[in-house]
Order: C-alpha cells, then sequence, then structure tokens
C-alpha cells in the first residue's frame, strides 16, 4: 500500500514547484516537461505535444476493454501575484490564481497510486490540457485526435472552490457551468469639435443609450424561465476632452445555459444595436463570438461521482450542488464527446479565483488524488 502521508508531502512539493513556475495559455512547456517526466516514471505509456502542449498518460490494468479518462489543466493567468509564500510566481504578471497548479499536482498523484496499486481493470487515460483559461485548450487537444487516439468512453474531471470546505465535494447533474459568448459593438459617426455637436454626429451618447437598451435583452425578451446574463465591461471613445467622439466602442460578455438562448441574445442585440444607431444617426457594427460551450453533466455518471466521493470521505462531506454557475469552464467541450461529470472540491476559506492573493491549499491534494482514484475503481471495478 501506499504511503499516503509521503504522498501528500510529495504532491505538495509538486504543487509548489509548478505554483513558482506559472506558464499562460498554451505556453505551458515546463508544466507539460514536468507532467510528463513524473508520469513516465511512474510507468505510464507517455504522449507529448497533443493539441500544442497537451499530455496524455496511459495506464492498463487487467483484460478489460473499458476505457475512462481524468482531466487536469495546466495553465495560469496573466495576474502579478500579491501572495508572500515561498514558492511564489517567479515569473513577473503570470501566476496559479485559479489552482491548476493544485489540479495537476493531484491528477500526477492519482497516476503514482493507481500505477503503483491498481485495483482496476481497463485503461485510464489522464489528460492534462493547456489553455483551460482561455477555453481554446480542450479544443485543440479534440481537433489533434485526442479521442480517436487515446479512445475513452467516459471522463471526470474537478475544479477547487473557495467558499466549500476542505474536504467537501460537490456537483449536481445536467447544467452546471454556463456558455461564454463575447461581443464588440462598434459605432462609428463623425467626431467634431465639443462646442458643435450638431455640426457632426457624435457616439457617446449613442453609445450610452446603447448600454442601456442592451439591459432590455435579458429582461424584456427572454423567457423569465431562462438563465441569461448580458453584461457590458467596457465602453471605449476616442474623444477627448474638448472633442466629441467620432468612435465608440461597447464590449461585454454574455452567459447562458442552452444554444437556444445564446443565439437569441445574440439576434437580438445586433437588431438593438442596429435600431439604436440608427435613432442616433450612427452606424454600429457588432462582433458576436461563442468562446465556451456550456458544462452538462450526465445523471448517471454524478451519481457514481458522489458515490466515489463517499468512498473516500465523509457522508455529510458530499453534496448535491443547488444553483448552476454563471462561469464557463473548457471541461465542457469534452463532455459534448462523451459523457462525464465535472465536480467541485472545497479550497476552504481562501481568496476567490482568479484573486492576485489566491492560493491553492495543500491540505486538498490528497482529497482530489483520493477521488480521482476511486472514480477509476469504480468504473472500472475489477471482477465486472
Ligand atoms: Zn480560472
Ligand atoms: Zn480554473
Amino acid at each position: 500500500m501506499t504511503d499516503l502521508k509521503e504522498l501528500h508531502r510529495e504532491m505538495t512539493a509538486w504543487r509548489r514547484d509548478l505554483h513558482a513556475h506559472p506558464e499562460f495559455g498554451f505556453e505551458e512547456k515546463r508544466t507539460a516537461a514536468f507532467v510528463a517526466e513524473k508520469l513516465r516514471a511512474f510507468g505510464l505509456e507517455v504522449a507529448e505535444g497533443i493539441g500544442g502542449t497537451g499530455v496524455v498518460g496511459t495506464l492498463t490494468r487487467g483484460s478489460g476493454n473499458r476505457a475512462i479518462a481524468l482531466r487536469a489543466d495546466m495553465d495560469a493567468l496573466r495576474i502579478a501575484e500579491q501572495g508572500t509564500t515561498a514558492y511564489r510566481s517567479q515569473t513577473p504578471g503570470t501566476m496559479h490564481a485559479c489552482g491548476h497548479d493544485g489540479h495537476t499536482a493531484m491528477l500526477l498523484g492519482a497516476a503514482k497510486l493507481l500505477a503503483g496499486e491498481g485495483g482496476f481493470d481497463g485503461t485510464v487515460r489522464f489528460i492534462f490540457q493547456p489553455a483551460e483559461e482561455w477555453g481554446r485548450g480542450a479544443l485543440a487537444m479534440l481537433d489533434d485526435g485526442l479521442i480517436e487516439r487515446f479512445p475513452f468512453e467516459e471522463i471526470f474531471g474537478l475544479h477547487n472552490m473557495p467558499g466549500l470546505p476542505i474536504g467537501h465535494f460537490e456537483t449536481r447533474s445536467g447544467p452546471v457551468m454556463s456558455a461564454e459568448d463575447n461581443f464588440e459593438i462598434v459605432l462609428k459617426g463623425l467626431g467634431g469639435h465639443a462646442a458643435r455637436p450638431h455640426a457632426g454626429r457624435e457616439t457617446l451618447v449613442a453609445a450610452c443609450a446603447l448600454v442601456l437598451n442592451l439591459q432590455t435583452i435579458v429582461s424584456r425578451r427572454l423567457s423569465p424561465a431562462d438563465i441569461g446574463v448580458v453584461s457590458v465591461t467596457e465602453l471605449i471613445t476616442d474623444g477627448t476632452r474638448n472633442a466629441l467622439p467620432g468612435l465608440a466602442r461597447i464590449l461585454g460578455d454574455c452567459r447562458s445555459f442552452r444554444p437556444e438562448v445564446s443565439a437569441a441574445i445574440e439576434k437580438e442585440m445586433r437588431r438593438i444595436a442596429e435600431g439604436t444607431a440608427q435613432a442616433y444617426n450612427v452606424a454600429a457594427q457588432v462582433t458576436y463570438t461563442r468562446e465556451f460551450v456550456s458544462l452538462i453533466n450526465d445523471a448517471a455518471l454524478v451519481d457514481e461521482a458522489l458515490a466515489a466521493a463517499r468512498d473516500v470521505l465523509a457522508d455529510e462531506a458530499v453534496g448535491v450542488a443547488a444553483e448552476p454557475m454563471t462561469a464557463s469552464e473548457d471541461f465542457a467541450r469534452f463532455l459534448n464527446e462523451v459523457p462525464g461529470c465535472f465536480v467541485f472540491m472545497g479550497n476552504g476559506n481562501s481568496a476567490p479565483l482568479h484573486n492576485p492573493s489566491y492560493d491553492f491549499n495543500d491540505e486538498c491534494l490528497l482529497h482530489g488524488a483520493r477521488f480521482h482514484t476511486a472514480v477509476v475503481r469504480r468504473r472500472l471495478a475489477v471482477g465486472d
């Protein structure tokens, strides 16, 4: 049997090493090499460079022909760390502010446990994906033939959650995290002297009206039964103190759980932008992009994941999350291909995710690694 205390010490060292050397999406060269070297040392078959910097480790035991995947993310954020720990980021302006250092260390810990102890029948794919934060890494791996080259029938992943107690796991079936769309609306008119507004077609008053009109998409165009968010986040003009702007850019972010809602938001936004622009005698150009798809958990596999969490933790530490979240997660792309389940693991009373003072809590490491292991032993049970 594995010495779990020793494994915890090792995972803590790995996590802190990764934390000190954060890398932005698709630049995870050192991290990927770190992961590949560890997986090889545990005896796994390793493939590197999948979808850029992605790594896939494969471990087979017994004669079963079923395969499941476990996924971790490796990328950091362009945030300047305010932490003062000995292992704080050595890369100015980049830090692990989402705990992907912890996710990577936990999946490595699970690989070591399973390679050493077995206790399952079939094949496990350990997927370490790049670029989760901008929602590009999962697609890059899938486009690189991930499932064709390393087949699996279902997939599991987890994310740490500040505010949820350490040692607690929760998730829900159906929609868990939302789709994310981004938009940019450019208003073009004719700039001019601040003293002579009538002589031009300035864009700032039109932009202000448009920002307010966009608020009616959710309040007046979507069904109250649907969840949607339309957030204008930036308004930028080319004006100056005594010159009216001929150009205004409005940027923002939308969330939804159903593709029909995302489509309705885009359609209404285009209609409102054109109509408002016309009313103010300026021109509008709308660019609308879809960044993340919504994350939908498989009901049967949610039961399995919660049962796996109960295998390693007290019953009362495992729960069903009440509400879907309007944050987004790249893991959803894998769930478009195969059924699976994404769970949240307590990070205790830490700073929020994406905060410059955030730090993954090393007390969680063993919980995550043992959860992964329990999922494998349930889904690839010996003697099935
Ligand atoms: Zn994040
Ligand atoms: Zn994250």
